[in-house]
Protein backbone atom coordinates (compact mmCIF):
# COMPACT_ATOMS: atom_id res chain seq x y z
CA UNK A 1 0.00 0.00 0.00
CA UNK A 2 2.40 1.79 0.98
CA UNK A 3 4.20 1.14 -2.36
CA UNK A 4 1.61 1.60 -4.51
CA UNK A 5 1.00 5.36 -2.36
CA UNK A 6 4.52 6.19 -3.26
CA UNK A 7 4.39 5.51 -7.23
CA UNK A 8 1.40 7.80 -7.10
CA UNK A 9 2.56 11.00 -5.74
CA UNK A 10 5.88 10.09 -8.06
CA UNK A 11 3.76 9.26 -10.97
CA UNK A 12 1.48 13.01 -9.80
CA UNK A 13 5.10 14.80 -9.51
CA UNK A 14 6.11 13.66 -12.94
CA UNK A 15 2.82 14.50 -14.63
CA UNK A 16 3.14 18.15 -12.67
CA UNK A 17 7.09 18.55 -13.77
CA UNK A 18 5.40 17.43 -17.30
CA UNK A 19 3.19 20.41 -17.17
CA UNK A 20 5.48 22.78 -16.23
CA UNK A 21 7.13 21.92 -19.29
CA UNK A 22 4.78 22.45 -21.08
CA UNK A 23 3.81 26.07 -19.56
CA UNK A 24 7.63 27.02 -19.89
CA UNK A 25 7.97 26.04 -23.79
CA UNK A 26 4.48 26.85 -25.73
CA UNK A 27 4.90 25.84 -29.07
CA UNK A 28 6.17 28.15 -31.47
CA UNK A 29 4.66 28.88 -34.61
CA UNK A 30 5.98 27.03 -37.64
CA UNK A 31 8.97 28.87 -39.51
CA UNK A 32 7.24 31.35 -42.64
CA UNK A 33 8.76 29.84 -45.75
CA UNK A 34 10.65 32.34 -47.65
CA UNK A 35 10.77 31.29 -51.40
CA UNK A 36 13.57 33.17 -53.39
CA UNK A 37 14.59 34.04 -56.39
CA UNK A 38 17.30 36.17 -57.65
CA UNK A 39 17.78 37.77 -61.68
CA UNK A 40 21.38 38.12 -61.06
CA UNK A 41 24.30 36.41 -59.06
CA UNK A 42 24.36 37.08 -55.27
CA UNK A 43 27.15 36.92 -52.91
CA UNK A 44 26.92 34.30 -49.89
CA UNK A 45 27.66 36.67 -47.55
CA UNK A 46 25.28 38.98 -48.81
CA UNK A 47 22.39 36.06 -48.64
CA UNK A 48 23.49 35.46 -45.01
CA UNK A 49 23.37 38.92 -43.60
CA UNK A 50 20.00 39.70 -45.30
CA UNK A 51 18.43 36.34 -43.91
CA UNK A 52 20.10 37.37 -40.44
CA UNK A 53 18.74 41.33 -40.01
CA UNK A 54 15.06 39.14 -41.24
CA UNK A 55 15.04 36.65 -38.58
CA UNK A 56 16.84 39.48 -36.18
CA UNK A 57 13.90 42.32 -36.94
CA UNK A 58 11.19 39.28 -36.14
CA UNK A 59 12.70 38.53 -33.11
CA UNK A 60 10.30 39.69 -31.47
CA UNK A 61 7.05 38.96 -32.88
CA UNK A 62 8.71 36.07 -32.78
CA UNK A 63 9.08 34.39 -36.40
CA UNK A 64 11.41 33.18 -38.20
CA UNK A 65 11.97 32.04 -41.90
CA UNK A 66 12.93 29.48 -44.08
CA UNK A 67 14.59 29.95 -47.53
CA UNK A 68 13.95 27.79 -50.14
CA UNK A 69 14.46 28.92 -53.85
CA UNK A 70 11.59 29.19 -55.79
CA UNK A 71 12.39 26.71 -58.28
CA UNK A 72 12.51 23.95 -55.56
CA UNK A 73 9.25 24.66 -53.88
CA UNK A 74 8.13 21.05 -53.12
CA UNK A 75 4.31 20.15 -55.39
CA UNK A 76 2.74 19.45 -52.07
CA UNK A 77 3.13 22.95 -50.80
CA UNK A 78 4.62 23.65 -47.12
CA UNK A 79 3.62 23.63 -43.52
CA UNK A 80 2.36 26.75 -42.41
CA UNK A 81 2.44 30.31 -44.00
CA UNK A 82 4.76 31.20 -47.27
CA UNK A 83 5.59 33.79 -49.19
CA UNK A 84 7.27 34.96 -52.66
CA UNK A 85 10.32 37.13 -52.75
CA UNK A 86 11.59 37.81 -56.25
CA UNK A 87 14.80 40.22 -56.12
CA UNK A 88 15.03 41.74 -59.79
CA UNK A 89 18.40 43.67 -61.18
CA UNK A 90 21.50 43.78 -60.04
CA UNK A 91 22.26 42.64 -56.84
CA UNK A 92 26.09 41.81 -57.31
CA UNK A 93 28.70 43.30 -54.99
CA UNK A 94 31.57 42.77 -58.00
CA UNK A 95 29.90 45.09 -60.31
CA UNK A 96 30.46 48.75 -61.40
CA UNK A 97 28.58 51.37 -58.79
CA UNK A 98 24.79 51.89 -59.69
CA UNK A 99 23.46 54.99 -61.42
CA UNK A 100 23.39 57.78 -58.55
CA UNK A 101 19.74 58.77 -59.41
CA UNK A 102 17.83 55.46 -59.32
CA UNK A 103 14.76 56.01 -57.60
CA UNK A 104 11.29 54.44 -56.89
CA UNK A 105 10.59 51.68 -54.46
CA UNK A 106 12.76 49.63 -52.73
CA UNK A 107 10.33 47.28 -53.10
CA UNK A 108 6.33 46.08 -53.73
CA UNK A 109 4.43 43.50 -52.53
CA UNK A 110 0.95 42.52 -55.00
CA UNK A 111 -2.27 44.12 -53.99
CA UNK A 112 -5.64 42.19 -55.33
CA UNK A 113 -8.78 44.12 -55.16
CA UNK A 114 -7.11 45.74 -51.93
CA UNK A 115 -6.19 42.45 -50.05
CA UNK A 116 -1.88 42.45 -49.69
CA UNK A 117 -0.99 38.61 -51.43
CA UNK A 118 2.51 37.03 -50.61
CA UNK A 119 4.26 38.06 -53.37
CA UNK A 120 7.00 40.92 -53.56
CA UNK A 121 9.96 41.73 -56.06
CA UNK A 122 12.93 43.60 -54.72
CA UNK A 123 14.00 46.27 -56.91
CA UNK A 124 18.81 45.66 -56.06
CA UNK A 125 19.72 48.72 -58.53
CA UNK A 126 17.85 50.93 -56.14
CA UNK A 127 19.22 49.06 -53.05
CA UNK A 128 22.29 49.13 -54.00
CA UNK A 129 22.40 52.74 -55.12
CA UNK A 130 20.64 53.65 -51.97
CA UNK A 131 23.80 51.84 -49.79
CA UNK A 132 26.29 53.04 -52.44
CA UNK A 133 25.07 56.27 -51.58
CA UNK A 134 24.23 55.84 -47.50
CA UNK A 135 27.83 54.72 -47.06
CA UNK A 136 31.22 56.76 -46.90
CA UNK A 137 35.00 55.75 -46.54
CA UNK A 138 35.98 52.45 -45.60
CA UNK A 139 32.45 51.43 -44.99
CA UNK A 140 32.50 50.79 -48.86
CA UNK A 141 34.85 47.82 -47.76
CA UNK A 142 32.08 46.08 -46.37
CA UNK A 143 29.56 45.94 -49.00
CA UNK A 144 28.34 42.60 -49.04
CA UNK A 145 27.33 43.08 -45.51
CA UNK A 146 26.05 46.13 -45.79
CA UNK A 147 24.02 45.11 -48.79
CA UNK A 148 23.01 42.08 -47.30
CA UNK A 149 21.46 43.88 -44.02
CA UNK A 150 19.48 46.90 -46.25
CA UNK A 151 18.09 43.94 -48.39
CA UNK A 152 16.71 42.58 -45.48
CA UNK A 153 15.57 45.48 -43.77
CA UNK A 154 13.73 45.74 -47.43
CA UNK A 155 12.50 42.63 -46.92
CA UNK A 156 11.42 42.59 -43.42
CA UNK A 157 8.96 45.69 -45.00
CA UNK A 158 7.37 44.02 -47.44
CA UNK A 159 6.86 40.53 -45.14
CA UNK A 160 5.49 42.39 -42.55
CA UNK A 161 2.47 43.33 -45.35
CA UNK A 162 2.50 40.08 -46.75
CA UNK A 163 2.39 38.15 -43.02
CA UNK A 164 -0.13 40.43 -41.50
CA UNK A 165 -1.92 40.76 -45.08
CA UNK A 166 -2.11 44.49 -44.22
CA UNK A 167 -1.74 47.33 -46.32
CA UNK A 168 -1.06 49.55 -43.23
CA UNK A 169 2.80 51.77 -42.03
CA UNK A 170 4.13 51.98 -38.92
CA UNK A 171 5.60 55.22 -37.21
CA UNK A 172 8.64 54.06 -36.97
CA UNK A 173 10.88 51.60 -37.53
CA UNK A 174 11.48 49.77 -40.98
CA UNK A 175 7.86 49.06 -41.59
CA UNK A 176 6.95 53.00 -41.76
CA UNK A 177 6.18 54.24 -45.21
CA UNK A 178 9.33 54.99 -46.97
CA UNK A 179 13.01 53.94 -45.96
CA UNK A 180 15.93 56.48 -46.28
CA UNK A 181 19.58 55.08 -47.98
CA UNK A 182 20.87 56.01 -44.32
CA UNK A 183 17.88 53.70 -42.88
CA UNK A 184 19.20 51.26 -44.85
CA UNK A 185 22.67 51.28 -43.75
CA UNK A 186 22.45 52.68 -39.77
CA UNK A 187 23.91 50.04 -37.47
CA UNK A 188 20.70 49.72 -35.51
CA UNK A 189 17.17 48.85 -36.66
CA UNK A 190 13.89 47.49 -35.39
CA UNK A 191 10.67 46.12 -37.44
CA UNK A 192 7.92 48.35 -35.13
CA UNK A 193 9.33 49.96 -32.05
CA UNK A 194 5.98 51.64 -30.91
CA UNK A 195 4.47 48.27 -30.46
CA UNK A 196 7.27 47.89 -27.63
CA UNK A 197 5.61 50.89 -25.75
CA UNK A 198 2.23 49.14 -26.19
CA UNK A 199 0.97 51.70 -28.69
CA UNK A 200 -1.11 50.57 -31.76
CA UNK A 201 0.61 50.48 -35.11
CA UNK A 202 0.56 53.87 -36.48
CA UNK A 203 0.83 55.30 -32.77
CA UNK A 204 -2.73 55.98 -32.49
ZN1 LIG B 1 4.97 49.51 -47.38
Amino acid sequence: MRRLLFSSLAAAGLLAAAEGAARVEPPKPPPVTVFFSFESAVSGQTLLHLRGELDRLFAPVPLNFDWLRLEEAPETGVVGEAVVVRFRGNCAVTSLPPVPDERGPFAWASVTDGVVQPFAEVNCDRVRAAVHYALWGTERNQLARHLGIALGRVVAHEVYHMYFRTRHHGAGGVTRHSLSPQDLVAEKAELHPEDRAGRRPGGK
